[in-house]
Protein backbone atom coordinates (compact mmCIF):
# COMPACT_ATOMS: atom_id res chain seq x y z
CA UNK A 1 0.00 0.00 0.00
CA UNK A 2 0.92 3.33 -1.00
CA UNK A 3 1.52 5.80 1.90
CA UNK A 4 -0.24 9.15 1.47
CA UNK A 5 2.18 12.46 1.67
CA UNK A 6 1.99 14.16 4.29
CA UNK A 7 0.91 17.54 4.62
CA UNK A 8 4.27 19.61 5.67
CA UNK A 9 3.51 22.16 8.27
CA UNK A 10 6.09 25.10 7.75
CA UNK A 11 5.83 28.62 8.68
CA UNK A 12 5.71 30.36 5.41
CA UNK A 13 6.20 34.12 5.62
CA UNK A 14 3.56 35.30 3.57
CA UNK A 15 5.08 38.41 2.29
CA UNK A 16 7.09 36.32 -0.38
CA UNK A 17 9.49 38.40 -0.92
CA UNK A 18 11.56 36.87 2.78
CA UNK A 19 11.70 33.88 1.77
CA UNK A 20 15.15 33.76 -0.40
CA UNK A 21 17.26 31.10 -1.67
CA UNK A 22 20.11 31.59 -3.73
CA UNK A 23 22.54 30.70 -6.35
CA UNK A 24 25.64 29.13 -4.58
CA UNK A 25 29.08 27.89 -5.40
CA UNK A 26 29.18 24.59 -5.65
CA UNK A 27 32.38 23.59 -4.80
CA UNK A 28 31.92 25.74 -1.82
CA UNK A 29 29.27 24.30 -0.94
CA UNK A 30 30.82 20.77 -1.54
CA UNK A 31 34.36 21.78 1.02
CA UNK A 32 32.22 24.16 3.59
CA UNK A 33 33.24 22.84 6.45
CA UNK A 34 30.99 23.09 9.78
CA UNK A 35 29.50 25.94 10.88
CA UNK A 36 28.18 26.81 14.75
CA UNK A 37 26.55 29.81 15.61
CA UNK A 38 26.33 30.91 19.30
CA UNK A 39 23.26 33.09 20.36
CA UNK A 40 20.57 33.86 22.48
CA UNK A 41 16.81 34.20 22.62
CA UNK A 42 16.51 37.46 23.27
CA UNK A 43 18.98 39.09 20.84
CA UNK A 44 17.36 40.27 17.31
CA UNK A 45 21.12 39.38 15.43
CA UNK A 46 20.54 35.84 16.43
CA UNK A 47 17.61 35.56 15.32
CA UNK A 48 18.33 37.22 12.06
CA UNK A 49 22.17 34.72 11.45
CA UNK A 50 19.59 31.96 12.06
CA UNK A 51 17.06 32.69 9.70
CA UNK A 52 19.53 33.67 6.64
CA UNK A 53 21.44 30.51 7.20
CA UNK A 54 18.13 28.07 7.02
CA UNK A 55 16.80 30.38 4.35
CA UNK A 56 19.71 29.48 1.91
CA UNK A 57 19.85 25.42 3.46
CA UNK A 58 23.20 26.26 5.50
CA UNK A 59 23.01 23.32 7.76
CA UNK A 60 24.90 24.57 11.39
CA UNK A 61 25.10 23.79 14.75
CA UNK A 62 22.83 26.15 17.15
CA UNK A 63 24.07 26.82 20.70
CA UNK A 64 22.38 28.91 23.09
CA UNK A 65 24.92 30.75 25.30
CA UNK A 66 22.01 31.26 28.04
CA UNK A 67 21.02 27.60 27.66
CA UNK A 68 23.68 25.84 30.47
CA UNK A 69 27.15 25.75 32.13
CA UNK A 70 28.29 22.95 29.39
CA UNK A 71 27.28 25.27 26.58
CA UNK A 72 28.72 28.53 28.16
CA UNK A 73 32.16 26.19 28.70
CA UNK A 74 32.29 25.12 24.91
CA UNK A 75 32.25 28.68 24.15
CA UNK A 76 34.50 30.74 26.17
CA UNK A 77 37.41 29.88 24.72
CA UNK A 78 35.87 31.18 21.17
CA UNK A 79 33.89 34.44 22.82
CA UNK A 80 34.97 37.56 23.36
CA UNK A 81 35.26 39.48 26.42
CA UNK A 82 32.78 41.04 27.11
CA UNK A 83 30.41 37.74 24.75
CA UNK A 84 29.63 38.95 21.26
CA UNK A 85 26.40 37.07 20.33
CA UNK A 86 25.82 35.74 17.60
CA UNK A 87 29.09 34.64 17.00
CA UNK A 88 29.78 32.45 14.09
CA UNK A 89 32.30 29.53 13.97
CA UNK A 90 33.54 28.53 10.68
CA UNK A 91 36.13 25.81 11.10
CA UNK A 92 38.42 27.73 13.59
CA UNK A 93 37.55 31.23 12.30
CA UNK A 94 35.68 33.34 14.37
CA UNK A 95 33.28 35.37 13.10
CA UNK A 96 31.82 37.88 15.70
CA UNK A 97 27.85 39.28 15.05
CA UNK A 98 28.42 38.77 10.97
CA UNK A 99 25.32 40.49 9.03
CA UNK A 100 23.77 39.22 5.95
CA UNK A 101 26.53 40.76 3.45
CA UNK A 102 29.28 38.67 5.60
CA UNK A 103 27.20 35.47 5.62
CA UNK A 104 26.82 35.69 2.26
CA UNK A 105 30.34 36.37 1.17
CA UNK A 106 31.80 33.74 3.53
CA UNK A 107 29.46 31.07 2.09
CA UNK A 108 29.52 31.64 -1.27
CA UNK A 109 26.20 32.76 -1.58
CA UNK A 110 24.96 34.95 -4.50
CA UNK A 111 22.83 37.35 -3.12
CA UNK A 112 21.81 39.01 -6.88
CA UNK A 113 20.11 35.60 -7.75
CA UNK A 114 17.32 34.67 -5.18
CA UNK A 115 15.37 31.99 -6.29
CA UNK A 116 12.06 30.03 -5.53
CA UNK A 117 9.86 27.56 -7.26
CA UNK A 118 6.16 27.24 -6.34
CA UNK A 119 5.18 24.16 -8.27
CA UNK A 120 3.90 20.53 -8.10
CA UNK A 121 4.91 17.18 -9.16
CA UNK A 122 1.98 16.24 -11.64
CA UNK A 123 2.82 19.57 -13.21
CA UNK A 124 4.50 19.36 -16.49
CA UNK A 125 5.85 23.11 -16.79
CA UNK A 126 6.48 22.84 -13.01
CA UNK A 127 9.21 19.33 -14.31
CA UNK A 128 10.31 21.48 -17.21
CA UNK A 129 11.21 24.93 -15.16
CA UNK A 130 12.88 22.41 -12.55
CA UNK A 131 14.97 20.81 -15.26
CA UNK A 132 15.97 23.84 -16.47
CA UNK A 133 17.03 25.47 -13.26
CA UNK A 134 19.09 22.05 -12.34
CA UNK A 135 20.53 22.44 -15.33
CA UNK A 136 21.61 25.32 -15.09
CA UNK A 137 23.24 24.64 -11.49
CA UNK A 138 21.07 26.89 -10.11
CA UNK A 139 20.58 26.56 -6.74
CA UNK A 140 16.52 27.04 -5.54
CA UNK A 141 13.70 26.42 -3.19
CA UNK A 142 10.72 24.04 -4.38
CA UNK A 143 7.74 24.79 -2.51
CA UNK A 144 5.07 21.85 -3.79
CA UNK A 145 1.13 23.46 -3.24
CA UNK A 146 -0.09 20.34 -2.45
CA UNK A 147 2.33 20.06 0.39
CA UNK A 148 3.33 23.13 2.07
CA UNK A 149 0.60 24.55 4.02
CA UNK A 150 -0.55 28.11 2.45
CA UNK A 151 1.89 27.69 -0.96
CA UNK A 152 -1.65 27.54 -3.01
CA UNK A 153 -2.79 30.85 -1.22
CA UNK A 154 0.32 32.74 -1.78
CA UNK A 155 0.54 31.03 -5.47
CA UNK A 156 -3.22 32.69 -6.17
CA UNK A 157 -2.20 36.35 -4.45
CA UNK A 158 0.88 36.39 -6.64
CA UNK A 159 -1.94 35.73 -9.44
CA UNK A 160 -4.59 37.92 -9.28
CA UNK A 161 -6.62 34.91 -8.48
CA UNK A 162 -5.37 32.51 -10.63
CA UNK A 163 -3.50 29.52 -9.87
CA UNK A 164 -0.69 29.56 -11.73
CA UNK A 165 2.07 26.96 -11.12
CA UNK A 166 5.02 27.22 -11.71
CA UNK A 167 5.25 30.87 -9.99
CA UNK A 168 8.86 30.70 -9.89
CA UNK A 169 10.48 33.92 -7.69
CA UNK A 170 13.90 35.24 -8.50
CA UNK A 171 15.16 38.71 -6.94
CA UNK A 172 11.61 39.44 -5.50
CA UNK A 173 9.63 39.11 -8.62
CA UNK A 174 7.51 37.07 -9.50
CA UNK A 175 7.25 35.08 -13.16
CA UNK A 176 3.75 32.99 -13.81
CA UNK A 177 4.88 30.10 -15.51
CA UNK A 178 7.77 31.57 -16.93
CA UNK A 179 9.35 29.74 -20.20
CA UNK A 180 13.09 28.94 -20.29
CA UNK A 181 13.84 31.60 -22.32
CA UNK A 182 12.58 33.63 -19.86
CA UNK A 183 14.41 32.29 -17.35
CA UNK A 184 17.54 32.61 -19.01
CA UNK A 185 17.19 36.55 -19.15
CA UNK A 186 16.34 37.00 -15.82
CA UNK A 187 19.05 34.61 -13.77
CA UNK A 188 21.32 36.33 -16.81
CA UNK A 189 22.45 33.06 -18.09
CA UNK A 190 24.69 33.13 -20.88
CA UNK A 191 23.45 31.63 -24.36
CA UNK A 192 24.28 27.74 -25.37
CA UNK A 193 26.85 27.06 -27.60
CA UNK A 194 25.65 26.19 -31.05
CA UNK A 195 24.89 22.58 -31.53
CA UNK A 196 26.15 20.84 -34.34
CA UNK A 197 24.14 19.80 -37.39
CA UNK A 198 21.56 16.89 -36.49
CA UNK A 199 20.45 14.24 -39.15
CA UNK A 200 16.88 15.06 -37.92
CA UNK A 201 15.51 17.73 -35.73
CA UNK A 202 12.13 16.47 -34.31
CA UNK A 203 9.64 19.24 -33.60
CA UNK A 204 7.93 18.26 -30.52
CA UNK A 205 8.49 15.52 -28.10
CA UNK A 206 5.18 13.19 -27.77
CA UNK A 207 3.98 9.49 -29.04
CA UNK A 208 5.40 10.47 -32.73
CA UNK A 209 8.08 12.92 -32.11
CA UNK A 210 9.80 9.80 -29.66
CA UNK A 211 9.29 6.76 -31.93
CA UNK A 212 10.86 8.80 -34.70
CA UNK A 213 14.19 9.11 -32.96
CA UNK A 214 14.04 5.65 -31.42
CA UNK A 215 14.02 4.49 -35.14
CA UNK A 216 16.16 6.97 -36.58
CA UNK A 217 19.04 6.25 -33.78
CA UNK A 218 19.02 2.46 -34.33
CA UNK A 219 19.08 3.74 -38.09
CA UNK A 220 22.83 5.48 -36.46
CA UNK A 221 21.27 8.86 -37.76
CA UNK A 222 21.60 11.82 -35.01
CA UNK A 223 18.67 13.13 -33.92
CA UNK A 224 17.77 16.17 -31.59
CA UNK A 225 13.92 16.20 -30.28
CA UNK A 226 13.05 19.75 -29.72
CA UNK A 227 10.14 20.04 -26.82
CA UNK A 228 8.70 23.21 -25.73
CA UNK A 229 6.73 21.81 -22.74
CA UNK A 230 7.51 18.46 -21.07
CA UNK A 231 8.51 15.45 -22.99
CA UNK A 232 5.71 12.85 -23.70
CA UNK A 233 3.25 15.11 -25.25
CA UNK A 234 -0.71 15.04 -24.76
CA UNK A 235 -0.16 11.45 -23.55
CA UNK A 236 1.75 12.60 -20.77
CA UNK A 237 -1.43 14.21 -19.45
CA UNK A 238 -3.27 11.23 -19.82
CA UNK A 239 -4.26 9.42 -16.27
CA UNK A 240 -4.34 5.87 -17.74
CA UNK A 241 -4.00 4.41 -21.62
CA UNK A 242 -6.10 1.24 -22.20
CA UNK A 243 -5.45 0.97 -25.14
CA UNK A 244 -2.34 1.10 -25.99
CA UNK A 245 -1.24 -2.37 -27.41
CA UNK A 246 0.68 -4.58 -24.97
CA UNK A 247 -0.80 -2.57 -22.07
CA UNK A 248 -3.96 -3.37 -20.68
CA UNK A 249 -3.74 -0.75 -18.37
CA UNK A 250 -0.78 1.82 -18.06
CA UNK A 251 -0.31 5.69 -17.03
CA UNK A 252 0.48 8.30 -19.41
CA UNK A 253 3.30 9.47 -18.00
CA UNK A 254 5.09 5.98 -17.33
CA UNK A 255 4.33 5.38 -20.90
CA UNK A 256 5.80 8.17 -22.30
CA UNK A 257 8.92 8.23 -19.63
CA UNK A 258 9.72 4.69 -21.13
CA UNK A 259 9.56 6.28 -24.40
CA UNK A 260 11.94 9.02 -23.56
CA UNK A 261 14.09 6.75 -21.96
CA UNK A 262 14.27 4.26 -24.78
CA UNK A 263 15.37 7.16 -27.19
CA UNK A 264 17.55 8.22 -24.91
CA UNK A 265 19.02 5.01 -24.33
CA UNK A 266 19.72 4.87 -28.09
CA UNK A 267 21.68 8.48 -28.18
CA UNK A 268 18.52 10.76 -29.14
CA UNK A 269 19.07 14.32 -27.52
CA UNK A 270 16.16 15.64 -25.69
CA UNK A 271 15.68 19.49 -25.50
CA UNK A 272 13.08 20.05 -23.14
CA UNK A 273 11.89 23.61 -22.98
CA UNK A 274 12.80 24.68 -27.00
CA UNK A 275 9.74 25.82 -29.03
CA UNK A 276 10.26 26.24 -32.48
CA UNK A 277 9.32 29.34 -34.02
CA UNK A 278 10.56 29.35 -37.18
CA UNK A 279 13.25 27.69 -39.75
CA UNK A 280 14.70 28.28 -43.03
CA UNK A 281 16.07 25.86 -45.76
CA UNK A 282 20.18 26.66 -46.08
CA UNK A 283 22.05 25.05 -48.97
CA UNK A 284 22.98 22.63 -46.97
CA UNK A 285 20.72 21.93 -43.84
CA UNK A 286 17.82 23.48 -42.19
CA UNK A 287 18.65 26.52 -39.67
CA UNK A 288 15.95 25.75 -36.43
CA UNK A 289 15.36 29.15 -34.77
CA UNK A 290 14.27 28.04 -31.03
CA UNK A 291 13.46 30.09 -27.99
CA UNK A 292 16.52 28.14 -26.17
CA UNK A 293 18.81 29.34 -29.24
CA UNK A 294 19.60 28.03 -32.83
CA UNK A 295 19.57 24.15 -34.26
CA UNK A 296 20.52 22.72 -37.75
CA UNK A 297 19.60 19.66 -39.13
CA UNK A 298 19.77 18.02 -42.45
CA UNK A 299 16.10 17.29 -41.89
CA UNK A 300 12.78 18.01 -40.12
CA UNK A 301 9.98 15.72 -38.46
CA UNK A 302 7.17 17.82 -37.27
CA UNK A 303 5.59 15.81 -34.98
CA UNK A 304 3.99 18.88 -32.84
CA UNK A 305 0.13 17.31 -31.85
CA UNK A 306 -2.70 19.23 -30.77
CA UNK A 307 -4.22 21.31 -28.09
CA UNK A 308 -7.09 21.62 -26.07
CA UNK A 309 -10.14 23.93 -28.06
CA UNK A 310 -11.82 26.73 -26.23
CA UNK A 311 -15.32 27.67 -25.87
CA UNK A 312 -15.26 30.69 -26.62
CA UNK A 313 -18.20 32.38 -24.43
CA UNK A 314 -18.01 34.97 -22.23
CA UNK A 315 -15.98 34.52 -18.77
CA UNK A 316 -13.78 31.98 -20.36
CA UNK A 317 -10.43 34.08 -20.92
CA UNK A 318 -10.57 35.57 -17.20
CA UNK A 319 -10.96 32.09 -15.70
CA UNK A 320 -8.63 30.43 -17.45
CA UNK A 321 -6.22 28.62 -14.89
CA UNK A 322 -8.72 30.31 -12.28
CA UNK A 323 -11.76 27.91 -12.13
CA UNK A 324 -11.45 27.02 -16.00
CA UNK A 325 -9.34 24.36 -16.69
CA UNK A 326 -8.18 21.82 -19.87
CA UNK A 327 -6.06 19.06 -18.43
CA UNK A 328 -7.22 16.93 -15.35
CA UNK A 329 -3.96 15.43 -14.78
CA UNK A 330 -2.35 18.38 -14.37
CA UNK A 331 -5.08 20.59 -13.22
CA UNK A 332 -7.76 18.12 -10.82
CA UNK A 333 -6.11 17.62 -7.77
CA UNK A 334 -7.06 21.46 -6.79
CA UNK A 335 -10.69 19.86 -6.71
CA UNK A 336 -10.19 16.86 -4.15
CA UNK A 337 -13.40 17.07 -2.52
CA UNK A 338 -14.89 19.75 -4.43
CA UNK A 339 -17.84 20.04 -7.71
CA UNK A 340 -16.58 20.20 -10.57
CA UNK A 341 -18.09 20.76 -14.52
CA UNK A 342 -16.94 18.75 -17.11
CA UNK A 343 -17.53 20.16 -20.69
CA UNK A 344 -17.62 17.61 -23.97
CA UNK A 345 -19.31 14.78 -25.05
CA UNK A 346 -16.38 13.08 -26.88
CA UNK A 347 -13.50 10.20 -25.85
CA UNK A 348 -11.50 12.58 -23.98
CA UNK A 349 -14.31 14.57 -21.91
CA UNK A 350 -15.93 11.26 -20.58
CA UNK A 351 -12.47 9.47 -19.92
CA UNK A 352 -11.02 12.58 -17.69
CA UNK A 353 -14.41 13.04 -16.19
CA UNK A 354 -14.71 9.08 -15.21
CA UNK A 355 -10.87 10.29 -13.66
CA UNK A 356 -11.76 13.22 -11.70
CA UNK A 357 -15.00 11.16 -10.23
CA UNK A 358 -12.34 9.79 -8.37
CA UNK A 359 -11.44 12.48 -5.91
CA UNK A 360 -13.52 14.88 -6.87
CA UNK A 361 -16.92 15.26 -4.53
CA UNK A 362 -19.21 15.46 -7.48
CA UNK A 363 -18.72 15.54 -11.38
CA UNK A 364 -21.29 17.26 -13.85
CA UNK A 365 -21.14 16.28 -17.59
CA UNK A 366 -22.24 19.36 -19.56
CA UNK A 367 -22.60 18.43 -23.22
CA UNK A 368 -24.42 20.46 -26.14
CA UNK A 369 -26.04 17.38 -27.70
CA UNK A 370 -28.68 14.63 -26.84
CA UNK A 371 -26.29 12.03 -26.78
CA UNK A 372 -22.67 11.58 -26.04
CA UNK A 373 -20.05 10.85 -28.79
CA UNK A 374 -18.05 9.04 -26.51
CA UNK A 375 -17.31 5.06 -27.13
CA UNK A 376 -19.46 2.52 -25.38
CA UNK A 377 -16.90 1.58 -23.29
CA UNK A 378 -16.93 4.87 -21.55
CA UNK A 379 -20.43 5.79 -21.60
CA UNK A 380 -21.15 2.17 -19.96
CA UNK A 381 -18.68 2.90 -17.21
CA UNK A 382 -19.87 6.13 -16.75
CA UNK A 383 -23.40 5.27 -15.69
CA UNK A 384 -21.58 2.90 -13.07
CA UNK A 385 -20.21 5.88 -11.37
CA UNK A 386 -22.50 7.54 -8.17
CA UNK A 387 -20.69 10.78 -8.04
CA UNK A 388 -21.27 11.16 -11.89
CA UNK A 389 -24.57 13.13 -13.72
CA UNK A 390 -24.92 14.33 -16.71
CA UNK A 391 -26.36 17.44 -18.11
CA UNK A 392 -27.58 16.57 -22.14
CA UNK A 393 -28.87 18.36 -24.86
CA UNK A 394 -27.36 22.21 -23.38
CA UNK A 395 -25.35 24.70 -24.53
CA UNK A 396 -22.90 26.94 -22.37
CA UNK A 397 -23.60 30.66 -22.39
CA UNK A 398 -21.14 31.67 -19.75
CA UNK A 399 -18.65 31.20 -16.86
CA UNK A 400 -19.58 33.88 -14.16
CA UNK A 401 -17.48 34.77 -11.22
CA UNK A 402 -18.60 34.96 -7.58
CA UNK A 403 -17.93 39.65 -6.47
CA UNK A 404 -14.89 38.50 -5.18
CA UNK A 405 -13.60 36.71 -8.48
CA UNK A 406 -13.66 33.47 -7.37
CA UNK A 407 -15.47 30.31 -10.43
CA UNK A 408 -18.99 30.59 -9.69
CA UNK A 409 -20.61 28.39 -12.07
CA UNK A 410 -21.42 27.76 -16.00
CA UNK A 411 -24.50 29.61 -17.17
CA UNK A 412 -26.34 27.06 -19.53
CA UNK A 413 -29.31 27.40 -21.90
CA UNK A 414 -31.41 24.55 -22.34
CA UNK A 415 -31.77 23.58 -25.99
CA UNK A 416 -35.25 22.24 -25.76
CA UNK A 417 -36.79 25.23 -24.18
CA UNK A 418 -34.50 28.01 -23.79
CA UNK A 419 -34.34 28.39 -20.39
CA UNK A 420 -31.21 29.32 -18.51
CA UNK A 421 -29.70 28.44 -15.61
CA UNK A 422 -26.34 28.79 -13.15
CA UNK A 423 -24.98 25.49 -12.86
CA UNK A 424 -23.11 26.21 -9.97
CA UNK A 425 -19.40 24.39 -9.21
CA UNK A 426 -15.57 25.25 -7.45
CA UNK A 427 -14.24 24.73 -11.12
CA UNK A 428 -14.45 23.53 -14.77
CA UNK A 429 -12.42 21.33 -17.11
CA UNK A 430 -13.48 21.85 -21.08
CA UNK A 431 -12.65 19.00 -23.57
CA UNK A 432 -13.95 19.26 -26.62
CA UNK A 433 -11.64 18.94 -29.26
CA UNK A 434 -8.00 19.91 -30.40
CA UNK A 435 -6.39 22.06 -32.78
CA UNK A 436 -3.25 21.83 -33.99
CA UNK A 437 -0.26 23.43 -33.19
CA UNK A 438 0.85 24.27 -36.33
CA UNK A 439 0.85 28.27 -36.33
CA UNK A 440 4.05 28.89 -36.33
CA UNK A 441 4.45 26.69 -39.66
CA UNK A 442 2.24 29.85 -41.51
CA UNK A 443 5.67 31.72 -41.62
CA UNK A 444 7.25 29.08 -43.45
CA UNK A 445 6.21 27.04 -46.81
CA UNK A 446 5.24 23.90 -45.17
CA UNK A 447 1.60 24.10 -46.79
CA UNK A 448 -1.50 23.61 -44.31
CA UNK A 449 -5.05 22.31 -44.58
CA UNK A 450 -8.05 24.19 -43.69
CA UNK A 451 -8.02 23.69 -40.36
CA UNK A 452 -4.44 23.67 -39.83
CA UNK A 453 -3.44 20.23 -39.95
CA UNK A 454 -0.16 19.85 -42.10
CA UNK A 455 -1.07 18.98 -45.33
CA UNK A 456 0.75 15.04 -46.79
CA UNK A 457 -0.60 12.62 -49.43
CA UNK A 458 -2.73 10.07 -47.70
CA UNK A 459 -0.81 7.23 -45.43
CA UNK A 460 2.31 9.37 -45.91
CA UNK A 461 4.44 11.52 -43.92
CA UNK A 462 6.03 13.75 -46.83
CA UNK A 463 5.12 17.27 -46.81
CA UNK A 464 5.13 19.46 -50.13
CA UNK A 465 9.00 20.57 -48.74
CA UNK A 466 11.65 18.29 -49.31
CA UNK A 467 13.25 17.27 -46.37
CA UNK A 468 10.68 17.76 -44.15
CA UNK A 469 8.05 15.11 -42.96
CA UNK A 470 4.87 15.45 -40.49
CA UNK A 471 4.07 12.76 -37.83
CA UNK A 472 0.89 12.32 -35.56
CA UNK A 473 -1.56 14.37 -34.23
CA UNK A 474 -0.54 17.68 -36.29
CA UNK A 475 -0.78 16.16 -39.76
CA UNK A 476 -3.91 15.75 -42.22
CA UNK A 477 -6.08 12.58 -41.17
CA UNK A 478 -4.20 11.67 -37.93
CA UNK A 479 -5.97 8.91 -36.15
CA UNK A 480 -5.14 11.28 -32.51
CA UNK A 481 -4.58 7.61 -30.61
CA UNK A 482 -0.75 7.15 -29.43
CA UNK A 483 -0.97 3.90 -31.38
CA UNK A 484 -1.15 5.70 -34.61
CA UNK A 485 0.91 8.53 -33.68
CA UNK A 486 4.22 5.73 -32.76
CA UNK A 487 3.08 4.12 -36.27
CA UNK A 488 3.56 7.58 -37.75
CA UNK A 489 6.82 8.21 -36.05
CA UNK A 490 7.84 4.83 -37.43
CA UNK A 491 6.43 6.00 -41.11
CA UNK A 492 8.51 9.65 -40.73
CA UNK A 493 11.76 7.59 -39.96
CA UNK A 494 11.82 5.41 -43.10
CA UNK A 495 10.76 8.54 -45.04
CA UNK A 496 14.14 10.30 -43.35
CA UNK A 497 16.24 7.48 -43.80
CA UNK A 498 15.39 7.24 -47.58
CA UNK A 499 15.75 11.34 -48.02
CA UNK A 500 19.33 11.33 -46.14
CA UNK A 501 20.52 8.27 -47.77
CA UNK A 502 19.77 10.24 -51.37
CA UNK A 503 20.35 13.85 -50.00
C1 LIG B 1 -7.24 14.15 -22.58
C2 LIG B 1 -6.70 13.19 -23.60
C3 LIG B 1 -6.83 11.83 -23.40
C4 LIG B 1 -6.33 10.93 -24.35
N1 LIG B 1 -6.44 9.59 -24.13
C5 LIG B 1 -5.94 8.71 -25.04
C6 LIG B 1 -6.00 7.31 -24.84
O1 LIG B 1 -6.50 6.85 -23.82
N2 LIG B 1 -5.49 6.50 -25.79
C7 LIG B 1 -4.91 6.96 -26.94
O2 LIG B 1 -4.44 6.17 -27.74
N3 LIG B 1 -4.85 8.30 -27.14
C8 LIG B 1 -5.34 9.17 -26.25
N4 LIG B 1 -5.27 10.52 -26.48
C9 LIG B 1 -4.67 10.98 -27.74
C10 LIG B 1 -3.14 10.92 -27.68
O3 LIG B 1 -2.69 11.55 -26.51
C11 LIG B 1 -2.56 11.57 -28.90
O4 LIG B 1 -3.07 10.97 -30.04
C12 LIG B 1 -1.04 11.46 -28.95
O5 LIG B 1 -0.50 12.03 -27.78
C13 LIG B 1 -0.50 12.18 -30.16
O6 LIG B 1 0.88 12.18 -30.12
P1 LIG B 1 1.70 13.25 -30.96
O7 LIG B 1 3.12 12.91 -30.73
O8 LIG B 1 1.22 13.31 -32.34
O9 LIG B 1 1.35 14.67 -30.35
P2 LIG B 1 1.39 15.22 -28.89
O10 LIG B 1 1.27 14.16 -27.90
O11 LIG B 1 0.40 16.33 -28.86
O12 LIG B 1 2.86 15.82 -28.78
C14 LIG B 1 3.24 16.97 -29.49
C15 LIG B 1 4.34 17.67 -28.73
O13 LIG B 1 4.83 18.75 -29.51
C16 LIG B 1 5.14 19.83 -28.67
N5 LIG B 1 5.13 21.06 -29.48
C17 LIG B 1 4.08 21.67 -30.07
N6 LIG B 1 4.48 22.77 -30.74
C18 LIG B 1 5.81 22.85 -30.57
C19 LIG B 1 6.81 23.78 -30.99
N7 LIG B 1 6.52 24.84 -31.77
N8 LIG B 1 8.08 23.59 -30.60
C20 LIG B 1 8.42 22.51 -29.81
N9 LIG B 1 7.52 21.62 -29.37
C21 LIG B 1 6.23 21.78 -29.75
C22 LIG B 1 4.02 19.78 -27.64
O14 LIG B 1 4.39 20.44 -26.45
C23 LIG B 1 3.84 18.29 -27.43
O15 LIG B 1 4.60 17.80 -26.36
C24 LIG B 1 -5.73 11.42 -25.52
C25 LIG B 1 -5.60 12.80 -25.72
C26 LIG B 1 -6.07 13.68 -24.77
C27 LIG B 1 -5.91 15.15 -25.00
Amino acid sequence: MKNEPSKINIVLFYDYTYLRITVRNRNLIKTMQKLTLFGAGWCPNTLKAKVFLKVHNIPFEYINVEVSEIATKKIEKYLDEPPVVPTLLMDDKIIPNPDEEQLAKLLGINTDFRVMLYGADWCPDCLRAKAFLRENEINFMHLDVDLVEGATEVVTKINKGKRIIPTVIINEMPYSNPNNTILREVLNLPERDNLPVFDVAIIGGGAAGLTTSIYAQRDRFSSIILEKKIIGGNAYLTETIENYPGFQNISGPKLMTRMAEQAETYGAKLDIGSEVRSFQKDPQFFTIDTTSGEVRARSIVLAVGSTYKQLRILGEKELIGAGVHFCATCDGAFYRDKEVLVIGGGNSALEEGIFLARFCKKVTIVHRKPTFSASETYIEKLATIDNIETRLDITPVAFEAKGNGDFEGLRIQQNANGKEELLTADGAFIFIGLKPNTGFLKKTPVELDKKGFIATESGRTETNVEGIFAAGDCRQGAYAQVAAATGEGVMASYAVRNYLRNN
